[in-house]
């Protein structure tokens, strides 16, 4: 440490703290651009610090869940770790959650530093400091306004990756993911072929026996399609080049033996390296959140946890506030799960489904930082929803188009209640579920963020507030 990092840790922790006095909204990443000015290198010299070294967890769908889900096991096998929890994944936000956990004097005490990345910052911590291992959850289509082609973001993570030369944590079963690293041996998780027995209980193996996946990849040898041999959801699943030999390969983390339930899921977690198997409960519900489990479970096993370990921190995982976390509001249960990408919702759209005593209220807004463009919602899959009784509720911005987005998706206009004030709307649909019903929300990003601060007023104290 620099005199000078010493003064832009001083100087960062106080910006912190006059802006939670003054209440002045979350400023999660001020500080850091405060200590950054005075000393462009305090992250690394603050990161450096780590013991054990630095973890990276990017990818479009699913970090805050998997680094959630990491830290969970890290902290079960005894290891400290600063993590940026609260999702502040730019490099400001990085660097504010290092200045927060520094002491004045700009000491680090951890074993671990564990960081969400955003896809497009990833490049830019890398540069900063060696990152000891990089997990990519998958590379979901996500709002083509936010950066452009699919392409530019794979290409952000694969530099971010071979910078540092990071060894890469990897999802076998996503085409987009398995193509980024091919020179540094990375480690694979997905989920078995011999084993496609994703068993749910409304639905039957339902995705199994499909090969035509919903969202088109190309092979990035020869161009071509990508076919799959067994499909899950999105571009997910058992995949091969329809024209050349390149495929999918075979993952050394493997679940099997899914069952999806309606609040969380059991699954065999195999370590072939070591052909080592135990089941696990994990307390979220979603095939999403599987893969989730998976990526956190690869990780810490590549950083020398045991798989008994890995276990138990997976499923003593208490989740965050908007990703899948079960709340009680008004003596009412509520879940609520942020939607962002066709992906991912038509996986919580299934998720809904699976639990008979939904009801679903959904939140949908287009400011910047949910993507200007709402088109995606035409390429999700909500037509499930028609299978359950009861009234949906849309509210937020666009809370209009969501209606007629559920009007073609099957559901009856009667039943299809648009409220486009958000708190109106949460009021309603608790008035509206029974004791022994669930309400689902499903939020944008920008309307998360405004459930929040409700939820708060209507007096409960949430993790990640
Ligand atoms: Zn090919």
């Amino acid at each position: 440490m620099t005199s000078n990092d010493r003064v832009a840790v001083a100087l960062g922790k106080v910006a912190a703290r006059t802006i939670r006095i003054l209440g002045a909204g979350l400023g999660s990443n001020l500080p850091g651009r405060v200590a950054r000015k005075i000393a462009p290198a305090v992250l690394s010299n603050l990161a450096g610090q780590a013991k054990k070294g630095v973890i990276a967890v990017s990818g479009t769908n699913g970090k805050s869940t998997t680094s959630g889900l990491l830290s969970s096991v890290l902290k079960t096998a005894g290891f400290t770790l600063i993590h940026n929890r609260q999702g502040a994944n730019l490099v400001t936000g990085i660097t504010a959650t290092l200045v927060d956990a520094a002491s004045w004097d700009g000491c680090i005490n951890t074993d671990y530093c564990l960081f969400e990345i955003d896809e497009a910052a990833l490049p830019l911590v890398a540069k900063e400091t060696p990152l000891s291992v990089v997990v990519v959850t998958n590379l979901f289509r996500d709002q083509l306004d936010r950066f452009g082609e699919l392409d530019t973001t794979a290409k952000l993570i694969a530099k971010g990756i071979s910078i540092g030369n990071s060894p890469a944590i990897l999802n076998a079963d996503d085409p987009n993911v398995c193509q980024l690293a091919p020179g540094t041996n990375p480690l694979f998780f997905g989920l078995d072929a011999a084993q496609c027995d994703i068993e749910s209980h409304s639905t039957g193996a339902e995705d199994c026996g499909q090969t035509q996946a919903f969202e088109l990849s190309y092979c990035s040898k020869c161009e071509s399609e990508i076919a799959y041999d067994c499909y899950f959801y999105g571009q997910l699943g058992h995949w091969r080049c329809s024209k050349c030999s390149y495929k999918r390969p075979e993952p050394t983390i493997v679940g099997t033996h899914v069952q999806l339930q309606a609040t969380g899921s059991r699954f065999r977690l195999t370590d072939k390296s070591q052909n080592l198997s135990v089941e696990v409960k994990l307390p979220i519900p979603g095939l999403f959140n599987v893969y989730n489990a998976l990526a956190a479970a690869a990780c810490a096993a590549k950083l020398g946890v045991t798989l008994e370990s890995i276990k138990q921190g997976l499923q003593n995982y208490s989740t965050l506030f908007g990703r899948s976390e079960k709340i009680s509001l008004l003596g009412k249960s509520v879940l609520i799960q942020l939607i962002k990408n066709p992906a991912g919702a038509s996986q919580t759209v299934k998720a809904v489904v699976e639990d008979k005593t939904a009801r679903v209220l959904i939140a949908i807004n287009d400011n910047l930082a949910d993507g200007r463009d709402i088109s995606w919602l035409w390429d999700a899959e909500f037509e499930p929803l028609k299978s359950l009784g009861g009234q949906v509720i849309v509210s937020g911005q666009r809370a209009e188009d969501m209606a007629v987005r559920m009007k073609y998706a099957g559901i009856e206009a009667e039943r299809i209640i648009v409220v486009p004030k958000l708190e109106k709307a949460l009021r309603q649909a608790l008035h509206d579920t029974e004791a022994d019903e669930t309400l689902w929300v499903l939020p944008t990003y920008t309307c998360l963020l405004e459930l929040q601060k409700i939820v708060k007023t209507m007096g409960q104290s949430l993790s990640g507030t």
